[in-house]
């Protein structure tokens, strides 16, 4: 998922799908146990994995619930198991039953007492291997992993239900092995209110009937975090053959216009790392409640709204949840610890992306946000969680391992590489991974040890060992690492120091083809607090405050907090209950936590927009604004 940014042609076109590529079935996962356990589930996929999930939902919008079955084809690999133990949290099961020969017969279960970060194990116990279970169950309106929003919520006035699952939230909805370690195809069968439309990480056909009962066949094997659903008033707009936009009515036009250059962009990654292998790639936009820039949902990326702003400057979040189909969705990580794998691939291939669609200017002045941001990070995060490769995340919380980290670092340390071997080197070597390990899910151990045959040992002299274990397994930046610079940054930096000098007003600057990048950097670089005369002339000059640039909010607000500048305060409030994607307002209620009175004001806001965030956005808000502050020592630092 894209956390620091991080989001048609002809109609003939739609039967497109009928041209997709076989999957490949046959490869398997094949994992070396000792290295890949994974900690954050309690499945044993080295006595049996799930192979194929068959669900039969229906979808309760008043009761916010989905009931029915799972049923599971499975392939035991130990012979002396007798026990299948599936992950589940606060799900209701009704029965589980065993296919015996030809009958299906009930089978006695037990669930867990549940653990607060990883739910209960249901265990399954049978006395001869069976080859499929199914599962009755419902699941519960506080599921972790499902958002009901009220038809006063969405543009369009209608119910509307999305999932999360990434990391272990799966869990909340269906019952199952939920380890990125483990992956499976699945078959669907989606029951809803006939004015509605429902989606799966699948084969979405755009030319679906709205009729209310919807089948997905889902034929590649993907990790259970990437099983998504959504319902609601969504409707279809093609950017091309193989691509296009699923949104709310009223929003579905200005999607398709922001996003329309999403065919350039598979083309350039398929340039570079291979075709294109699942068939479709649609993004469905939903409402600004989404917690998350995007998330890579395959085949149907999920997307925030907050990147549509006119002018296609945010949609590096596009070549992002687009890059996962390579890097993430083909060859992901086994356990959470190595999400490097997964994220900072994709943020390298992400860039790569933008730098070919939109020009080397923009994708630096990228990479110069994104490691200025890690390098603030970095200073409030234990040593131990600033490696790549992390100790396994026993006892916590894998949305913790969601830093900076693996997207920046990640990022950071594939470029070193390419900057040291060159492209035309470096390109084959990292297309030559995704081929090797579509499919499967893998860890740093493996990828450290290809690096060195592949690319180490093939071009000696370039790179040594002991820098590459510098990068995984040392925490901050390596000596190595060469920062990004921007020229256009630089004389962003000029104009703002003269203004701080007082030599230059607000009004005269030359920033009338700034993009959002060189904003963001004009704000990112101001000292901690302004005066209200400063304040005041850049509102002035600029309008920041009620800005409809969600990343411009995210750095403006804070920045009025610290200052006092209290005539912000009723857009910051109209900003924070608006949107609900933690990136962009996290940074605002921590600012207000620092103080009682500014906590005061966080806490009422917090109130009003509470029903409009995702479960995810209100453990994040509400821990970030529980202990009450003592007063500060000293009074704010002065501008500088
Ligand atoms: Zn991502």
């Amino acid at each position: 998922m894209n956390k620091l940014l991080l989001a048609g042609l002809l109609l003939a076109a739609l039967a497109g799908c009928k041209a997709e590529r076989e999957p490949d079935t046959k490869t398997t996962n094949v994992i070396d146990a000792t290295v890949a356990a994974d900690p954050n589930s309690f499945a044993q996929p080295d006595k049996v994995r799930i192979e194929h999930i068959n669900l039969d939902l229906k979808v309760d919008m008043a009761a916010k619930v989905l009931r029915g079955s799972a049923e599971y084809r499975l392939q035991w690999l130990d012979d002396k198991a007798n026990e299948l133990v599936l992950d589940t949290r606060g799900i209701d099961i009704r029965s589980v039953q065993g296919l015996d020969g030809k009958k299906w017969r009930d089978l006695p279960f037990k669930l867990d007492a549940e653990d607060a970060i990883y739910g209960s194990a249901l265990r399954i116990r049978m006395k001869q291997q069976l080859p499929q279970v199914r599962i009755n169950y419902a699941t519960r309106p506080e599921a972790s992993g499902l958002q009901w929003l009220a038809p006063e919520m969405t543009a369009s006035k209608q119910p509307f239900m999305f999932s999360q699952s990434q990391a272990i939230h799966a869990r909340s909805w269906v019952p199952l092995q939920d380890t990125p370690g483990v992956r499976f195809t699945y078959d669907a069968r989606i029951r809803t209110d006939k004015s509605l439309m429902a989606l799966m990480s699948a084969d979405n056909d755009p030319a679906a009937k709205r009729d209310g009962d919807y089948r997905f066949s889902m034929p590649q094997k993907i990790p259970s975090y990437l099983l998504a659903i959504a319902v609601g008033d969504v409707v279809f707009k093609p950017i091309s053959s193989r691509a296009g936009v699923w949104a709310e009515p009223s929003v579905v036009d200005a999607a398709a216009d922001e996003f329309s250059d999403t065919e350039k962009m598979i083309q350039v990654a398929e340039n570079l790392y291979g075709p294109y292998q699942w068939g479709r790639y649609d993004m469905l936009v939903l409402p600004a409640s989404f917690p998350f820039g995007g998330m890579e949902n395959p085949r149907l990326s999920f997307m925030t709204p907050t990147v549509i702003v006119g002018d296609k400057s945010l949609t590096s979040l596009v070549a992002h949840e687009l890059a996962h189909s390579w890097s993430g969705n083909l060859v992901t990580n086994s356990s959470w610890k190595d999400m490097w794998l997964n994220e900072g691939f994709t943020s390298y291939v992400e860039n790569r992306i933008v730098e070919a669609v939109y020009g080397k200017d923009l994708a630096t002045m990228e990479d110069v946000i994104n490691q200025f941001g890690l390098a603030e990070e970095m200073q409030g995060l234990a040593p131990a969680d600033q490696l790549l490769a992390l100790a396994p995340l026993v006892g916590r919380d894998p949305d913790e391992a969601l830093t900076g980290v693996p997207y920046v670092k990640g990022q950071w340390f594939l470029k070193f590489l390419e900057e040291r071997f060159g492209r035309e080197i470096f390109d084959p070597f990292l297309k030559h991974w995704f081929t090797t390990h579509a499919f499967t899910s893998t860890h740093s151990a493996e990828f450290e040890r290809f690096l060195e045959v592949e690319l180490l040992a093939k071009h000696p002299g370039k790179v040594s060992i002991g820098e590459v274990r510098e990068w995984l397994h040392e925490p901050g930046i390596p000596s190595s690492a060469t920062p990004a610079q921007s020229k256009r940054f630089e004389a962003v930096d000029a104009i703002q120091a003269k203004w701080l000098a007082g030599k230059l007003p607000a009004a005269e600057f030359e920033s009338k083809a700034w993009s959002t990048q060189e904003w963001l950097r004009f704000l990112e670089k101001m000292p901690a607090t302004l005066s209200p005369e400063q304040m005041a002339e850049l509102d002035t000059a600029f309008a920041f405050t009620g800005t409809a640039n969600a990343e411009i909010a995210q750095r403006w607000y804070p920045l009025t907090v610290r200052s006092g500048y209290l005539q912000a305060r009723p857009s910051m409030e109209a900003f924070l209950t608006s949107i609900g994607r933690r990136k962009l307002i996290m940074p605002t209620y921590e600012e207000l936590a620092k103080t009682p009175q500014g906590r005061e004001f966080g806490l009422q806001v917090f109130e009003k927009a509470r029903p409009g965030y995702h479960p995810i956005t209100v453990g994040s808000v509400g821990k970030a604004l529980a202990e009450p502050v003592p007063e500060p020592a000293t009074a704010e630092e002065p501008a500088k």
